[in-house]
């Protein structure tokens, strides 16, 4: 099916809802209803059928979502049914917990190359991962790896990207605190857990 402009915001829900329902699968539930999967996320009823709404319907009134069914079309959804490689840059503190953590295969993506400019890193492995010389990064488009993480220091962020771009990279997600610029049909997704935190507070009772 094809389908015509979603909302970014219905495709940041995606991965949430995805991860909901292999949490169901791994407990052998089989079916679920929008109410019982909102409670499960935090959510409302009526924004996740809006968001399914944009695929079709994927439930069926009084029965609900086949969990099966509706995990295969979410990871359909976001290219996730076929394993996604991605490469870091960067072997530091996060980049190291980034390699070692096996979180990522269960949504089909491996983390399958890494880099670093630290002669002293450059060879050693981390969880069968030889860390290479920044200088290789060139050899992403022979090895077909369109995704990478961005995990240097900030200063070294928009050369790395300028390089990762020219490696034929297509999607960045950046660790470093601060934008990169990129070509516009480049995807840069820019993490920040302070930003995250810097929200957190408002939501807590005074005193
Ligand atoms: P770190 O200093 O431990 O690691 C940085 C690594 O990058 C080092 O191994 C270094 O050798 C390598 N490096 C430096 N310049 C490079 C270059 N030009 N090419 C390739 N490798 C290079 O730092 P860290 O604590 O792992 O943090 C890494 C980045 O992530 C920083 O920008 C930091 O601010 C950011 N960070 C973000 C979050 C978040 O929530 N987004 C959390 C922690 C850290």
């Amino acid at each position: 099916m094809r389908y015509g402009r979603i909302p970014d915001e219905t495709i940041r829900r995606l991965p949430i809802y995805l991860r909901a329902l292999l949490f169901m699968s791994e407990q052998n539930i089989k079916s679920i209803s929008s109410e019982k999967l909102a409670d499960f996320i935090g959510t409302n009823s009526g924004q996740i059928r809006k968001d399914f709404s944009y695929f079709g319907n994927f439930g069926r009134r009084g029965v609900g979502y086949n969990i099966e069914k509706l995990e295969k079309e979410i990871k359909r959804i976001l290219k996730l049914n076929k394993v996604q490689k991605a490469a870091l840059i960067g072997v530091g503190n996060l980049g190291s917990a980034i390699l070692a953590y096996p979180g990522f295969n269960i949504i089909g993506f491996n983390v399958a190359v890494a880099f670093d400019n630290n002669p002293n890193k450059i060879g050693r492995k981390i969880k069968d991962i030889s860390i290479e010389n920044v200088s290789k990064l060139c050899t992403l488009k022979q090895r077909k790896i369109k995704l990478a993480i961005i995990a240097v220091p900030r200063q070294a962020a928009q050369e790395t990207a300028d390089k990762l771009v020219k490696a034929g990279i297509k999607g960045i997600l950046n660790f470093s605190p601060c934008y990169i610029t990129v070509p516009k049909k480049i995807k840069v997704i820019t993490l920040d857990i302070a930003m995250d935190l810097a929200r957190l507070p408002y939501y807590m009772p005074a005193g």
